[in-house]
């Protein structure tokens, strides 16, 4: 982004979202950036193969399939800090917007319905306090990107402790057990695009997927504006390869 962009868009960032946006767009269309398909870390072509890349293909994962637009790095951290944190929830809908174009462009894409995007669920108090749930903000720009419904499947009904305060992949999968159910929808034979801001472990994507999958989905897709790339020191097979998510 240029430093004349950056000023307007700290100023204005409303007004200047949609030009900011189109130009990481441009970027993404002129400077592509390989990423694994099954668990969405940046890696050359050469480095993913059917079973996924070195870091993922030992691993189970509740989910089918991952899209993401990039790392977990400036700007795209900047602009989910903005979303978040000074409550700018119309980025959530350029974030889908370009979501939906990058998944649509997709080979696989067609081939998948009926389709339901599903936000990962926030407690309602964490939702109170900040005003919206910055996923289904996601997920409503990429419904209407692909044209199908943004619904809230799942809740969380249990109140769980930040992610990223917490140390490792088991005390992440701690967490997050058991703290989200069915809100009584049938989507049997459904493709999913479960959606969220940042991927880190994949822990919360991974419970919400499983309550997807005990609800009849067919196909479940982890959808998320960034993925955290793992630690250098991490190698491929390391339990917990975590980086903050903030
Ligand atoms: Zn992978």
């Amino acid at each position: 982004m240029s430093k004349f962009l950056k000023y307007l868009d700290d100023c204005f960032p409303k007004v200047c979202g949609v030009q900011v946006v189109g130009a990481w767009e441009q970027k993404r269309k002129t400077k592509p950036e390989n990423y694994c398909w099954r668990c969405g870390i940046t890696m050359p072509s050469q480095g993913i193969t059917e079973m996924g890349c070195a870091f993922c293909k030992n691993k189970k994962f509740n989910w089918d399939g991952c899209y993401r637009l990039g790392n977990y790095q400036k700007p795209l951290k900047d602009w989910i800090w903005q979303l978040k944190y000074h409550k700018e929830g119309i980025w959530g809908n350029y974030f889908g917007r370009i979501l939906g174009q990058h998944i649509s462009s997709h080979q696989r894409f067609e081939k998948e319905q009926p389709r339901i995007v599903c936000p990962v669920p926030l407690h309602f108090i964490h939702r109170f306090a900040r005003g919206f749930n910055q996923a289904k903000e996601i997920g409503n720009g990429l419904a209407k990107g692909i044209g199908c419904d943004c619904v809230d499947l799942l809740k969380r009904h249990r109140k769980t402790k930040k992610q990223a305060t917490l140390r490792n992949l088991k005390e992440r999968k701690e967490n997050v057990r058991g703290a989200f159910k069915s809100r009584g929808a049938n989507v049997t034979g459904s493709s999913i695009y479960l959606v969220d801001d940042v991927k880190t472990t994949g822990a919360t994507i991974n419970e919400c997927a499983k309550i997807l999958r005990q609800m009849g989905a067919m196909k479940i897709y982890a959808v998320v504006v960034a993925t955290a790339e793992p630690r250098a020191r991490d190698s491929p097979n390391a339990e917990n390869p975590i980086p903050q998510k903030d």
